[in-house]
């Protein structure tokens, strides 16, 4: 078990920065996750812990020691990658104990850390099996238990998930958090699915363009994210952001108008272009208010698509009638759309006519220029009948 310390770490390749003045300190034990779009610098973060890259700034400490210009064999982390290299030639227990045998440890220890290791990753009775008599998922177990056996203080885990089918990846995320508990090591993991980041993590970093955006708990990424990059990213489906421009009683949006006093959120002013984000499910219909404690007041809408999914649907709207033809998938893209999810029981169809209201206590606000979370939730912001509401713009 280990400490993970990154103090100002920046990666250069040429002419780009892969990772950007990122610190992060992860404690002993924690199970953090790196999670972004492809090509954010999660790997390249990674792999200057793991000593597979050297970072051009920064520094790097495990446990009480500096390993910036360590040997990866030297650190004491252990690494579980996308690509499950198994020899093809070696069965079961011969692949976990190939790396104790270069390091020349004696039989019967190598037996005992096998054993342990197998019984952890629940692969008892398969170590005479040959790789390509294994699933996909067998397959990952010999490789994690490939690390287990190293006893690590750390482990690093590169996306183990992404070449495993659907139901395979959902069981073994369930897994790895068994192992995570049970053996109370440092994780630091590696993923482009936010799903994936938020089961499991107990903090997740988000990062972007080599920059790091937010490292909290997974709820608090989700319900009080910093900036709009985060506020898109975590969540499925992705929150809704309508732009529009602070006036005196609140903000103006094309098709409606949520009141709040500006006077009382921080570094907000009159005039100034600002990001409304509701995420799907805090937007309801406006006949179902009881649910919703603090509801905005209510704005006509047209049901476009709907797509139900099982337990709930998505329902696509139009806010504007200006809108001819369908819209698209991505309700991020135009003004006059908005996606809400409503429980299956919902009794609606498409194109109908129906009014909805946003959960004030759920309402975002972002500066549109520099993305920074300005509130989140505006019905302590006194609109009017003492709590914000929503009305329809006039004209
Ligand atoms: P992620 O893991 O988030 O997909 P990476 O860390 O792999 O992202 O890559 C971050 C950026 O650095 C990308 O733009 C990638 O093309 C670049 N990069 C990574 N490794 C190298 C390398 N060896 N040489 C040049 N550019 C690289």
């Amino acid at each position: 078990m280990a400490r993970v310390r990154l103090e100002h770490v920046t990666k250069r390749y040429e002419d780009i920065t892969a990772v950007d003045d990122v610190s992060l300190d992860i404690e002993d034990g924690e199970f953090l996750c790196l999670v972004g779009p492809s090509g954010c610098g999660k790997s390249t973060t990674m792999e200057t812990v793991a000593g597979l890259t050297k970072p051009s700034d920064g520094t790097i400490y495990i446990g009480e020691h500096e390993v910036t210009n360590l040997a990866p064999k030297d650190r004491g982390v252990a690494m579980v990658f996308q690509n499950i290299a198994l020899f093809p030639h070696m069965n079961v227990f011969e692949n976990i104990s190939f790396g104790l045998r270069l390091r020349t440890y004696d039989d019967e220890e190598i037996e005992r850390r096998v054993t342990q290791a197998t019984d952890i990753v629940q692969l008892e009775g398969m170590l005479e099996r040959m790789p390509d008599e294994l699933s996909g998922g067998q397959r990952q177990r010999v490789a994690i238990a490939r690390a287990i056996v190293r006893n690590p203080g750390v482990f690093l885990m590169d996306e183990p998930l992404a070449n495993l089918d659907a139901k395979l990846r959902v069981h073994m995320r369930t897994e790895l958090q068994r192992l995570h508990r049970e053996l109370q090591t440092t994780v630091i993991y590696v993923t482009h699915d936010q799903a994936e980041a938020m089961t499991m993590a107990d903090r997740i970093a988000v990062l972007d363009a080599g920059k790091l955006q937010q490292v909290d708990p997974p709820l608090i990424c989700y319900n009080k994210p910093d900036n709009l990059f985060v506020a898109g990213f975590i969540g499925s489906p992705s929150m809704n952001f309508v732009e529009g421009e602070v006036v005196e009683n609140g903000l103006k949006t094309p098709n409606f108008l949520v009141e709040f006093d500006p006077t009382r959120v921080p570094d907000v002013s009159v005039g100034q272009a600002v990001t409304l984000g509701i995420r799907p499910e805090d937007v309801h219909l406006a006949e179902f208010t009881e649910s919703v404690t603090q509801p905005t007041d209510s704005i006509p809408a047209r049901t476009d698509v709907i797509e139900p999914m099982g337990d709930e649907v998505f329902v696509y709207l139009l806010l504007s009638e200006a809108v001819e033809g369908g819209m698209e998938r991505d309700p991020a893209s135009s003004p006059d759309q908005l996606l809400m999810s409503v429980t299956s029981d919902t009794e609606i169809t498409d194109d109908q006519p129906i009014d909805v209201v946003f959960d004030g206590t759920k309402v975002h606000l972002f500066d549109t220029e520099t993305g920074t979370a300005l509130t989140h939730g505006i019905t302590e912001l006194g609109g009017t009948d003492d709590g914000a509401t929503m009305t329809e713009a006039d004209g």
